[in-house]
């Protein structure tokens, strides 16, 4: 064995060998591969080998794509067979609701160049005549659904990987990793130790382990999954003979189950909602190439619904039945990237589709490694998407969760309830008491909407508006027209200090800190240019700023800070998590609610639009910002959690004379679609430019330098090529919610980032991005957006519509 590495990949999955056959594609060729047994020999072996390209994510769904189209290359490279079967694949709605989700899938799918098809039952079944189609009211085809085999395809990847120069060692266990002071890793096996820059954890079934060799508790565990393989079936025989191909895969959203043809017979798999965690606490050693015992009583629910809707199935004799556990996160997708924290120590697991993701998980992994940044928009799989929050038991009973709906929708406004509530403020029980309806919100609790005494304290999950649709548009109307109280307790939320603080912000952010006193508003580039982060910050001393961001993104933006930190120590970066917790009041009479509780001067004069203060609130130490996300007149208020519950309790009775009603994150939402404000996640991300993203205002190209600021200065002269607009929407009883396709003169142009309603301005809403040279069509009507199968007309509105010159808020 070599003694040194550049990369040592741990594992000899699927995943695994796609990490090392892309890093020797991305040219690092002094990389090996560290098996504890043979290829496969985790749970990749006896999988399924299916393969499509739908995922909630449309970002992840293009990796899926590109996962796809990789296997014709390595069967070109490596001379192996993936054992492709190309056959397309149908999904089958049983329900309307189930078909409008199929249709905003269809219409997702268009934007991102994948070729689907909505079908009715009647021609879904002239395609796969095992279903009956009484059952069904319509269907989705999705052509580059296939199947292929595992082995052959790991071992493909592994001989590609080969070809390039990498070094594979099996039966060699990783058994320590100990960090070395130039940051690189020992990785100590039972055959020696090897010297490695860089570790890649692609364990699989023991991914948990090997994080905990550095210390780490990665939200990942393994499910039981069955799956039947069927005898021959004359069905089968009659449709390849007549046809002259094979059976197109079919998923089953009411049975959960998903089929495809095996040879002459089928495969039936399911995700029952009974499922069983394997091995929650810890992954044997000793686990080889081994099944689990089956369980057919478990599945059988969902096998008594799958035999009504495909007869034949129940007639067919089983050949074999598979039991074998495989790896989740909590919210099923992979866990991929850098570990903040750790230097040099990267994973790419909790790949619960293998076949699907492997491809597009290395190819992100290898970039990230090798030029520094992913080169795709990965943040739907990025490890850091998690906090510490995600324990193992709430990872348990979120796997559970999400294996349980593997094949069920999820509307738009379904929060969903495992896990929950895991972290909640000091005053969760009084907004609730309030009538708060409560959303997860990166593990916290946060209130989504009021409900009024007498309506229950309950969403109806919908496609289309729904029961909160006038409560919310009663919270917009009751800031804009008085003022409402909300918690912003999730916002992230920074300090930073120490002499050299000043410059290296002035160095992450595009934007200029602010005096002493003072707030900016900034994005931050990465080295490509492209849209990392937007904050707030405040100077609040001398050596001292503090800073507020995406709650989600938290990890995500303090990985990158430690990794940019000044290594003289003149920089120190506290997360304050849940230290530190707020509550923001806005509409125009914010001012008065305030003034009653503090005796300084808070007029316009003495306290301006985008001021900072540390001053006394009802008694309270707090930091008061002068701003808030509803573009009202309004404030942002700081303190430690001992005193919210004061600070809320005297908010309610000094806004009583002044008509103060709650709001909550729904209509806060609403309210800045009113103002055309951006927000982090959806319209900004790193597939975006800041003058695409129309952030001109915050990036100062007269500053000496910043982070990104070269592809900037391009990016500005050039003019990039996409803009984000807004737009209004003749919606009827459904808004646009973001990733729905826009339309120019009948051509897929653009896509939507986040849609709503406007309750104050009472029109439906959008915003998206669309290429710059139909961005200044400003026609009525000019583009069309696809909402639940139809075609609706947009019309941009390059002002916002409410108060587009800004004078509320600064009023
Ligand atoms: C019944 C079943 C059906 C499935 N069907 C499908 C399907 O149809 N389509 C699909 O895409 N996916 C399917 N899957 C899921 C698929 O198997 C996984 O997505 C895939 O196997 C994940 O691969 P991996 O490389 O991450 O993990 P693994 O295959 O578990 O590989 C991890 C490897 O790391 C090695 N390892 C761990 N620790 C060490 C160490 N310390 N030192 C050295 N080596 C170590 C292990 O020996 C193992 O070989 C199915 C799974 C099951 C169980």
């Amino acid at each position: 064995m070599k003694s040194h590495a550049r990369v040592v990949v741990i594992g000899g999955g699927v995943v695994g060998c796609s990490v090392l056959y892309h890093l020797t594609k991305a040219g690092w060729k002094d990389v090996v591969l560290l098996e504890r047994e043979q290829l496969t020999h985790g749970s990749t072996w006896h999988a399924a080998g299916g393969f499509h390209t739908l995922n909630g994510d449309p970002n992840v769904a293009k990796l899926q794509g590109y996962t796809i189209g990789l296997y014709d290359e390595l069967e070109k490279i490596s001379g192996e067979s993936c054992g492709l079967h190309r056959s397309g694949g149908l999904m089958l709605a049983d329900t309307h609701d189930r078909m409008d989700w199929l249709k905003m899938a269809h219409a997702r799918a268009r934007y991102l160049g994948l070729e689907t098809e909505i079908l009715s039952a009647k021609e879904a079944k002239q395609m796969m005549p095992l279903l009956e189609d009484k059952y069904f009211v319509g269907a989705m085809l999705d052509k580059a659904d296939g199947n292929l085999d595992p082995y052959g395809t790991t071992h493909a990847y592994a001989k590609s990987a080969k070809i390039g120069g990498a070094e594979i060692y099996l039966k060699t266990k990783v058994e320590e990793l100990k960090q070395r002071a130039d940051g690189g890793w020992d990785v100590v096996t039972n055959q020696g130790t090897i010297v490695a820059e860089h570790v890649v954890n692609c364990g699989g079934l023991w991914a948990r382990e090997v994080g905990r060799m550095v210390g780490l508790e990665l939200p990942v565990l393994a499910m039981e999954h069955m799956y039947l393989v069927t005898d021959e079936m004359p069905e089968v025989v009659a449709f390849n003979k007549e046809r002259g191909h094979e059976l197109p895969h079919a998923i089953d959203f009411k049975s959960e189950i998903y089929m495809r043809q095996e040879r002459s017979g089928m495969v039936l798999g399911t995700y029952e909602r009974a499922g069983v965690p394997w091995s929650p606490k810890q992954t044997s050693w000793d686990f080889g190439a081994e099944l689990l015992e089956p369980d057919l009583d478990r599945i059988a629910p969902s096998l008594a619904i799958g035999y009504k809707h495909f007869p034949a199935m129940a007639k067919a004799g089983i050949k074999k039945i598979i039991n074998g556990p495989f790896t989740f996160s909590p919210d099923g997708n992979p866990l991929v990237g850098p570990v903040q924290g750790l230097s040099n120590y990267w994973v790419a697991c909790a790949v619960m589709a293998g076949f699907s993701q492997g491809g597009g998980v290395g190819l992100a992994l290898s970039q990230w490694m090798v030029n520094g940044d992913p080169g795709f928009d990965v943040w739907g799989m990025d490890v850091a998407r998690y906090g510490e929050w995600a324990t193992r038991s709430y990872t348990n009973e979120k796997v559970r969760e999400n294996y349980s709906r593997r094949f069920r929708i999820r509307f738009p406004n379904e929060e969903l309830p495992a896990a929950r509530p895991q972290q909640t403020t000091t005053i969760y029980d009084l907004m609730v008491k309030n009538g708060a309806v409560m959303g997860d919100s990166w593990g916290l609790e946060t209130p989504l909407w009021f409900a009024p005494k007498g309506v229950k304290r309950k969403d109806i999950f919908s496609f289309r508006r729904s029961n909160d649709f006038e409560h919310v548009k009663a919270e917009c109307v009751g800031v804009r027209n008085a003022v409402g109280v909300t918690e912003i307790a999730n916002f992230a939320k920074y300090e930073f200090t120490g002499a050299g603080a000043e410059a290296y912000l002035n160095r992450l952010m595009t934007n200029v800190m602010p005096k002493i006193g003072r707030l900016v508003l900034t994005p931050m580039l990465n080295e490509g240019g492209k849209l990392i982060g937007d904050f707030t910050i405040a100077k609040a001393a001398e050596n001292r700023f503090v800073m507020w961001g995406s709650s989600q993104a938290q990890i995500y933006h303090m990985r990158w800070f430690e990794q940019h930190l000044p290594k003289d120590g003149s920089v120190t970066i506290r997360r304050y998590d849940m230290n530190l917790v707020g509550l923001s009041i806005a509409g125009p009479k914010a001012r008065d609610v305030l003034q009653a509780l503090t005796d300084e001067d808070v007029s316009n004069a003495t306290f301006k639009f985008m001021d900072h203060r540390s001053m006394d609130i009802a008694s309270v130490p707090a930091m008061v910002n002068r701003v808030t996300y509803t573009g009202d007149l309004g404030y942002e208020i700081w303190v430690a959690p001992e005193y919210q519950r004061r600070l809320y309790l005297s908010l309610l009775d000094a806004g009583k004379p002044h008509g103060m009603i709650h709001f909550g994150m729904r209509a806060l939402l609403a309210l800045r679609l009113e103002k055309n404000f951006p927000t982090w996640y959806r319209e900004l991300r790193p597939i975006y430019g800041p003058f695409e993203a129309g952030m001109d205002r915050f990036i100062r190209l007269d500053k000496p330098d910043f982070i990104g600021k070269a592809q900037a200065v391009e990016e500005h002269a050039s003019g990039g090529t996409l803009r984000r607009v807004s737009f209004t929407v003749q919606a009827k009883d459904a808004d646009v919610l973001g990733d729905e396709p826009i339309s120019y003169k009948g051509k897929v142009v653009g896509w939507v980032t986040s849609g709503g309603y406007g309750h104050f301005v009472d029109r439906s809403l959008a915003q998206g991005y669309v290429p710059k040279e139909f961005a200044g069509d400003l026609g009525m009507g000019a583009f069309e957006i696809e909402l639940m199968g139809e075609q609706v007309k947009a019309t941009i509105i390059p002002e916002p519509l409410f108060d587009p010159e800004g004078k509320k808020m600064r009023g």
